[in-house]
Formats: C-alpha cells, structure tokens, sequence
C-alpha cells in the first residue's frame, strides 16, 4: 500500500471568464472538507490567478492555486510573459510546466522546460513536470523512449532535496480532450517505467516517494479503475476540472 498522498490537479487551460473562474473556485472551497487526504490543486488562467485566490480563501489553504505557466527570468524586458514571483504574489504555490499543449502547440523545448523546472524550483514553488508521447510515437514503440527522455531533460540539474517539490504528470498526448482513455493497464505500465526510471536517475527512495499523476480525459466514470493502479497517484485534469461535482467526483474516487 503506497504512502504516497494522491493528488488531483484541474487544469483549466484557457476557459473560463472571470465569473466563471469565481463561481467554481467558490463552489470548489465548499466542498473542501471533503477532499480532506488528498491534495487538490486548480490552474486557473492569468488574469484570473488573484480572483480565484480570493474565491478560494474561505477554504483555508485545503485547496492550493497554480500557475499553468510563468517565464524563468526576474521580472525586466520580456514582452508578454509573467513572472515566477508574479505568479508568487498573486497566490500561486505550484506551477505546471511541460505540458504538451506547450511542448506541441506553443513550440517549447526540453531545455526551456528544463530551464522553468529549475527557476520554479528555485524561486520556492512546487513544480509539476508533465511528459508523455503522441499517438504516433506511441504506435511506433518509442512510448517509454519518450517518457523517459522527457523526464531525463526535465529533471536534469533537479537535487534530491528538491525531488520533495516535484510532481509528475504522465499525459499521453494522444488522450488528452479526446474522450480516448489509456486503459489502466496501459497506464500504469508507462507509470512503472517512469518510477523506474527516477530511482535510476536517484534513488529507489526518492522513486518511491515521488508522486505520478495520470491525466488524458479523466473522468469520475474512470478514474475510480486508473487510481487504483499501484503507480498512479493522481490525476491532472482538463475538461472535467470545468464542473465541480465532476472533478469533486474524481477526488472523491482518488481517497
Ligand atoms: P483532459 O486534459 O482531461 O481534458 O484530457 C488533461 C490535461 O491536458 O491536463
């Protein structure tokens, strides 16, 4: 049985207007003594970063904000971006990096997400380091090739020490807002591969301890089956983060 505290994260991406934004955080913060032993964290977008903090106070710290992104540099001549520590000042403690509509759509590099790893890290904030492989890699074998290189590129220059900061996302590019769901065995098989490939980059101890979240059209009516599985931790939720009695749903399947 894994000591591990499973942890759920609802990635909002870029949805929802500052309304909308308020209504779930607040509707998230009255339901948060029931996610008591899990660790529940949302990503709302930027603009909406200091108004869900606000919305999510009655909640007492149970439920934690995160950025979906920041820059790696202090704040200066950087058109566009947002700063670690704006993140930090507007509430954020965790901050999502690698995740694939960045690496696939936005163009971001293994060395630019390594680079975010280190400055979130460094900066004071947990950091959740997604990875996974697209369909085609997929159907060509290389699955575990990808996920290990990944978390290779993502995690090099991170201590030991810092490991206690991080969380992984395994993402299989090709399930993520497709309704198509990685069987739980397909899962936790890739899930295994990249434990096993932590305690060969440190420790069997740090392999053990480190959280791996699944994520790819997570559901209530599936996560019950994926978190079940001895390697998956947790989830990182997109379209059913959007409703809360659906992702209070699949908290609830995380206890
Ligand atoms: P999804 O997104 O649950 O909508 O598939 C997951 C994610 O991208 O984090």
């Amino acid at each position: 049985m894994s000591t591990r505290t499973p942890t759920i994260g609802g990635n909002w991406k870029m949805n929802l207007h500052k309304a909308e934004a308020i209504e779930l955080a607040a509707a998230l913060a009255a339901k948060a003594d029931d996610f008591a032993g899990v660790e529940v964290t949302v990503f709302p977008a930027f603009p909406y970063l200091i108004p869900v903090a606000d919305a999510l106070a009655p909640a007492g710290g149970k439920i934690k904000l995160g950025a979906q992104d920041a820059y790696i540099t202090p704040n200066g001549a950087f058109t566009g971006e947002v700063s670690l520590s704006m993140i930090q000042d507007a509430g954020a403690s965790v901050l999502l990096v690698g995740h694939s509509e960045r690496r696939h759509v936005i163009g971001e590099t293994d060395i630019l997400v390594n680079d975010k790893v280190l400055a979130g890290l460094e900066a004071g904030l947990d950091v959740v380091l997604a990875i996974g492989e697209t369909l085609e890699q997929r159907e060509s074998g290389k699955t575990d090739a990808i996920n290990t290189g990944q978390l290779g590129y993502g995690l090099a220059g991170v201590t030991a020490e810092q490991m206690k900061r991080i969380t992984i996302a395994y993402e299989p590019v090709w399930a993520i807002g497709t309704g198509k769901t990685a069987t739980p065995e397909d899962a936790q098989k890739a899930h295994s591969v990249i434990r096993q490939a932590v305690a060969f980059l440190y420790d069997q101890g740090i392999a053990d301890a480190v959280r791996i979240q699944y994520g790819g059209s997570m559901k209530p009516g599936n996560a019950g089956d994926l978190l079940a599985q001895t390697d998956i931790d947790g989830g990182l939720i997109g379209g059913a983060a959007l409703k809360p009695d659906d992702f209070a749903g699949i908290i609830a399947a995380a206890k």
